[in-house]
């Protein structure tokens, strides 16, 4: 095992692809007229080796996101306690105790019967949790996330639990399309943030999570605040 193959293995590239993220936040941010500190970016780490993810804290991103409770389970006794963690996957009724257990942040609330899961636990806990409402709004049913119609009255409904703090949307653009019908995705979850702020006077969403590797810049455009970004810092993910 020469030198090489360790520097091409295990450590490439995690501090260049974070260079290169922030170059493209600078540009896109400038283009659209916003400040790049305005955007938090959340390192996605699912398939990622610890080494990795400790290399992206030494760079200073310490909030990290995980689709899966039992991967992500493994790897937090491994990393420092100081770390954000945000639950970007699938919700299940059993998992809920851990979401509020071991996570700072929920990005995938789609359903009132989770709502009041999350509610109860987070109340046995005497914790509040951050939450975003996923929707989506591509009809891709392999995407979480509450239809167009239904938003409306879950944030109603969400609003009413007071262990819950409702922060904002979020939603996944469609994978491989194009710049206007990503765009397109994008802002209408904007303009769904706007409507639900003008329409319902007990939240003021502020979040939008919305943009991944792929299609980050355009999030930035259309005014995402939370980008949630696996392979651009990581590289690919061994499957
Ligand atoms: C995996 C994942 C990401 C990150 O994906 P990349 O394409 O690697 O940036 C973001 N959001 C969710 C919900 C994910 O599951």
């Amino acid at each position: 095992m020469g030198r090489c193959q360790t520097l091409a293995g295990g450590r490439y590239g995690v501090a260049e692809n974070w260079e290169i993220v922030k170059e493209k936040m600078a540009v896109f941010s400038r283009r659209a007229g916003r400040n790049p500190e305005d955007i938090k970016v959340v390192a996605v780490t699912k398939g990622v080796e610890v080494s990795k993810i400790e290399e992206a804290l030494s760079l200073g991103l310490t909030c990290l996101g995980e689709n899966r409770i039992q991967e992500a389970l493994k790897k937090m006794p491994l990393l420092p306690e100081k770390i954000e963690w945000h639950f970007l996957g699938r919700l299940q009724k059993n998992k809920v105790k851990k979401v509020i257990e071991f996570f700072q942040y929920l990005h995938s609330l789609d359903s009132l019967s989770m709502g009041k899961e999350l509610e109860k636990k987070a109340q046995d806990k005497n914790k509040k949790i951050p939450v975003l409402i996923q929707v989506n709004l591509t009809g891709r049913e392999t995407q979480g996330g509450v239809q167009e119609e239904e938003l409306l009255p879950l944030v109603w409904d969400v609003a009413q639990l007071s262990h819950l703090e409702l922060r904002g949307l979020m939603t996944i653009g469609p994978r491989g399309g194009k710049e206007q019908e990503v765009r397109k995705v994008f802002s209408r979850l904007r303009q769904l943030g706007e409507e639900i702020n003008r329409n319902i006077p007990q939240v003021a969403l502020q979040e939008l999570s919305m943009g991944m590797s792929d299609d980050f810049p355009w999030a930035i455009l259309e005014g995402a605040t939370m980008l949630r970004l696996g392979r651009a810092i990581f590289g690919e993910r061994g499957k």
